[in-house]
């Protein structure tokens, strides 16, 4: 439960975010933007991306997030491809991005700093409280502060949350994965998606290509043991990986249930991670992240210009994210619980039915209805995926 602190000697800010992922850099720009007095506090030496992750993400991404693709963000230009569990596979013709996460977060708090907010690393948010006066009170490693809304941006394992008796968690998939080096891709211009039962349990296996010299290549598998199947996969492409060599090789929990109910509370915001804003079947959470600080900011800074910083104005941010990502969070959702039920011959028969567009709609949420349509005629998938998805 929520502490009651009182101290002298506080700093004092409009909005403090706590966490400098995708999120929270987002948020301090945007607060920043909007005219607050703005702090945003990394655990961290430094401003980096301390996480595992495939760092694969579109060009939509650097646009909404404000950062040019300039060659030292942008690592790899590359495809994308889609295998079902006979490695049959659908060719996605889009093109997307490899990108370096840490300097994307590095140019983005750049623009904040920019902008006036005020960046503090190797700080760690320890409690938070509320002080006699109603206003947010944050005790970290080096400090304490007094603030009208406190962003908990700080990813999965949020401090934020249980500090503030949140317990709802959007469900977790266990990811592991390894940076490798000299492999030798038969496809080093695409990202490939490896979708099935044995691969996978109800999740999928990666090969991101990553500038010339790394590839990335990992699994997120649930009720199975994660690394047992990344090195089963990684056998499994001998030919190409078996002389790689491991440079990286960590984990962590994506949460792909769905956004938490619970994510606003008086004085109080969580995003990204730490709210599930993951886009389910693809498990990516960097634009999604991203729009969410960006939102997650402007509301910030307007609520607490105009004194009310109460859960009901709050609000606004759900809103505002509800609108485009929530929805599609709640459809890829959707998909992907249908999906997890198909074995590894109906997923086979969907690869033959499925075109590129059909798999960026399911995976993003976009047009579930119309993919739903499409297969209603089909004497299986008619029953299995289509009425669900409807
Ligand atoms: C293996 C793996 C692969 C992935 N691949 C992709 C991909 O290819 N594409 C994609 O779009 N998404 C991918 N994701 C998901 C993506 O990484 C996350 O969804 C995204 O980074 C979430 O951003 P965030 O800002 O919410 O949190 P995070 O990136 O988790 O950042 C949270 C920050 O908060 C800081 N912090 C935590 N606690 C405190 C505290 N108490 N005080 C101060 N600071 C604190 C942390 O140090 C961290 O910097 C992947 C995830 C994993 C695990």
């Amino acid at each position: 439960m929520p502490t009651t602190v009182s101290k002298k000697n506080m700093e004092n800010y409009d909005v403090l975010i706590v966490g400098a992922g995708p999120a929270g850099v987002s948020a301090a720009k945007s607060a920043a933007l909007g005219g607050a007095k703005t702090i945003l506090l990394e655990k961290q030496p430094t401003i980096m991306a301390s996480k595992p992750c495939g760092e694969a993400t579109s060009q939509k991404t650097l646009e909404t997030a404000g950062v040019e693709a300039k060659p030292s963000i942008v690592m790899h230009r590359a495809d994308a491809m889609v295998f079902a569990p006979n490695m049959k596979y659908v060719h996605i013709d889009q093109i997307g991005f490899s990108i370096n996460k840490t300097l994307f977060l590095q140019e983005i708090v750049a623009q904040a700093a920019e902008a006036g907010a005020h960046i503090r690393v190797r700080e760690e948010v320890q409690e938070i409280g509320r002080s006699s006066d109603k206003l947010m009170v944050v005790k970290t490693s080096r400090g304490e502060y007094k603030v009208n809304v406190v962003i908990g941006a700080d990813g999965y394992n949020s401090t934020v949350a249980r500090n503030l008796g949140i317990n709802e968690k959007s469900e977790p998939i266990p990811t592991v994965q390894y940076t490798m080096v000299n492999c030798n891709l038969e496809y080093p211009d695409s990202v490939r998606f490896y979708l099935g039962n044995e691969i996978a349990p109800r999740g999928y296996a990666w090969i991101f290509p990553k500038g010339e010299k790394l590839t990335e290549v990992g699994v997120g598998v649930r009720g199975a043991p994660a690394k047992q199947h990344l090195d089963r996969f990684v056998k499994l492409f001998e030919k190409e990986l078996g002389k790689g060599q491991i440079i990286d090789y960590r984990g962590a929990p994506v949460p792909i249930g769905g956004i938490i109910e619970q994510n606003i509370l008086d004085g109080a915001m969580l995003i990204g991670d730490a709210a599930g804003m993951v886009v389910p079947l693809t498990g990516a959470g960097i634009h999604s992240s991203v729009v969410a600080g960006l939102f997650a900011g402007e509301v910030a800074a307007s609520v607490s210009s105009e004194g009310d910083c109460s859960k009901a104005r709050l609000e606004e941010f759900n809103r505002k994210y509800d609108e485009d990502w929530g929805r599609r969070i709640k459809k890829s959702l959707k998909v992907m619980q249908a999906i997890e039920k198909l074995s590894d011959n109906e997923l086979n028969l969907l690869q033959e039915i499925l075109k590129a567009d059909d798999i960026l709609d399911l995976a993003n949420g976009f047009e579930i209805r119309k993919v739903a349509k499409k297969l209603l005629s089909h004497p299986i998938f008619a029953m299995k995926l289509a009425r669900s998805l409807l």
